[in-house]
């Protein structure tokens, strides 16, 4: 049982969370609130399958002092900070609207294209977009929020929504900006939004799956998102992609370790405090004010 499961756990998860993404819309609730559902449809998937086949039995959310704190995250950075941003760009798209439309700019987004093009075209945008935001967030000033996701010691799929709120803001406002300006299709976004938060979900997921080598070089697998959270600098400046992997593959990022149990997560200098408050002030604050240690062997990309 269990080895069938190593095999048909990933493409299953994938499987069901559109699927329980599309049942929520037709059954009439709202795109974002069906993207939030099904996130946590996949979530809880993600979590039975960690109990059946774990990757390292020593990892494990119920056993991880930090699990609380990345619970506090996720809600605080999406529902909470995330509408900072989505109230920006609200009133970005009006304004931004007005103002193509004063200079007879109309039509940016292919709309005479077969859906399945456009689709295409939102995944393309966003994972260009995607990556080189990750980038940035390795580099200098911003690493300082996003090294709370790279602090954990432990994969799980509670790791997913590890992000400081500042780094959401951001990410949020970025990755949405192309399509406020294009003035894309809502429902393809969202749409989108689901198939990359399952990615994002399983990449960080504490499963022994079985997958074709050939995954490795399509989409963020487990083995490629478990290598970008290595303490070891070389495998933390590589695999910066969110779904697919193309952008890795095109500027030379990509690096695949033999197997990722042998991957230990983490930072050599971690300057986070433990409480989730005071995580959300720590980037801001002179690291001795929590008597951490600085970050100066993390800043900066090694290649
Ligand atoms: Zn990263
Ligand atoms: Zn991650």
């Amino acid at each position: 049982m269990k080895t069938v499961l190593r095999y048909v756990a990933y493409p299953l998860i994938v499987v069901l969370s559109l699927v329980a993404y599309v049942y929520l819309r037709e059954v009439g609730l709202s795109a974002g609130l069906s993207v939030f559902l099904a996130s946590v449809v996949n979530m809880v998937l993600i979590g039975l399958t960690e109990i059946a086949i774990p990757l390292r039995k020593e990892w494990s959310l119920f056993k991880d002092w930090q699990s609380p704190n990345d619970i506090l995250h996720a809600i605080f950075s999406t529902e909470f900070a995330g509408r900072i941003p989505r109230l920006i760009l609200a009133s970005a798209s009006i304004s931004i609207t007005a103002y193509l439309s004063e200079k007879n700019i109309t039509g940016l987004w292919p709309t005479h294209w077969h859906i399945a093009w456009q689709f295409a075209l939102v995944a393309l945008i966003s994972e260009v977009v995607f990556y080189w935001q990750h980038r940035m967030h390795h580099r200098s000033f911003f690493w300082r929020f996003h090294a709370l996701h790279h602090n954990a010691e432990q994969m799980h799929v509670l790791k997913s929504g590890r992000l400081h709120a500042g780094e959401i803001m951001v990410r949020i406002l970025v990755l949405n900006l192309p399509f406020v300006v294009m003035g894309s299709p809502g429902e393809l976004v969202f749409a989108y939004g689901i198939f990359s938060n399952t990615l994002g979900n399983l990449g960080h997921a504490n499963i022994a799956v079985k997958l074709p080598h050939f995954m490795h070089y399509v989409v963020v697998t487990p083995l490629v998102h478990h290598a970008h959270h290595a303490i070891d600098p070389e495998f933390r400046n590589s695999n910066f992609s969110g779904a697919f992997t193309f952008m890795d593959i095109i500027f030379g990022t990509l690096r695949l370790p033999q197997d990722n149990r042998l991957i230990q997560p983490g930072i050599t200098e971690d300057f986070y405090p433990k409480f989730w408050l005071w995580q959300l002030f720590a980037p801001l604050l002179p690291n001795s004010f929590f008597n951490a240690k600085p970050t100066k062997s993390l800043q900066g990309e090694s290649k």
